[in-house]
Formats: C-alpha cells, sequence, structure tokens
C-alpha cells in the first residue's frame, strides 16, 4: 500500500485490530521513508439486491440521501442523519450475511427514523410502503399512537 503522504509505495503494518463490532479489521501502518502513520478499514462488501434483480453493494450515503428528503423542514441535521445512516448499516452487518433485499434495508430504516422524528418517518414508510390513500397513513398513525401508548403505559408500570 501506497503512502499517502510521500507516495512512497512500501509501507508496513504495525498493528492490526479487529472493530468492536466485529465486522471490519483496522490496520495502522507506517511509512518507513517519511515516518508517518496512517490507518486502512478492511470490511466485507455488502450487497444489496434491487427489485430490479441488480445488486449493487451497500451505500451509506445513499440511505441518507433518501432519509434527507423525508426529512425536509424538520429539526433533524447532518449528525442525526450520519448517525442513522451508521445504524442502519451496523444492524445490516450485524446479520451477518453477505447480502440484503432492498426491501431489508428499507426497514433497517424506519425504526431508527421512527425515533427521530415521527413526521420524517410517516413520509418515508408512505413513499416505501406505497401509500396510495388517506386510510394508509391513518392506519400507520394508528399503529404509531397505540404503539407510543403501550411505551408509556410501560415506562409509568416501572416507574411506580
Ligand atoms: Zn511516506
Amino acid at each position: 500500500m501506497h503512502c499517502p503522504f510521500c507516495q512512497n509505495p512500501d509501507t508496513k503494518v504495525v498493528d492490526t485490530r479487529i472493530s468492536d463490532d466485529g465486522h471490519a479489521i483496522r490496520r495502522r501502518r507506517e511509512c518507513p521513508q517519511c515516518s508517518r502513520r496512517f490507518t486502512t478499514v478492511e470490511t466485507s462488501i455488502l450487497l444489496v439486491m434491487k427489485r430490479s434483480g441488480n445488486a449493487e453493494p451497500f451505500n451509506r450515503d445513499k440511505v441518507i440521501a433518501g432519509v434527507r428528503k423525508a426529512c425536509q423542514g424538520r429539526p433533524i441535521d447532518e449528525n442525526d442523519l450520519k448517525l442513522l445512516g451508521q445504524q442502519v448499516e451496523e444492524d445490516l452487518r450485524s446479520r451477518g450475511l453477505a447480502q440484503v433485499d432492498s426491501e431489508e434495508v428499507g426497514r433497517a430504516i424506519l425504526k431508527p427514523l421512527r425515533e427521530l422524528d415521527e413526521v420524517a418517518y410517516l413520509r418515508f414508510a408512505s413513499v416505501y410502503r406505497n401509500f396510495s390513500n388517506l386510510e394508509d397513513f391513518q392506519q400507520a398513525i394508528d399503529t404509531l399512537r397505540a404503539e407510543d401508548q403501550s411505551a408509556e403505559e410501560q415506562s409509568a408500570i416501572q416507574q411506580s
């Protein structure tokens, strides 16, 4: 591997570590010419199978771009989006599969997006689940309400 500082074609590995989640290997390298150090990360490629039947490598930026559209005008900043992209990737990688369906990616987005912002969640769900009328929205809202209520009841039980 070339040194990114001086382009020397020969660098040596001084430390190798597996990331905490076990899905990446980090190598600390040193250039014998300029003595500077840098890190490389090795991960397996996660493929996303699209509805068309084509597969493409998972792309966190693509996930973020899709979610960003649903978040317009909502109090969500770039850091929230970055974190969500990371959560989605970790969720998918934790399944230990080399390939997932694009549907799975959509589902993996819905959960953290809902915790972030319910309006953005509904917008995203309406596209992803192909809502065609008001009843679809109503149903999704009812589900959100019912689940919020049971979550509140749960915390009330825990507090008493
Ligand atoms: Zn160098």
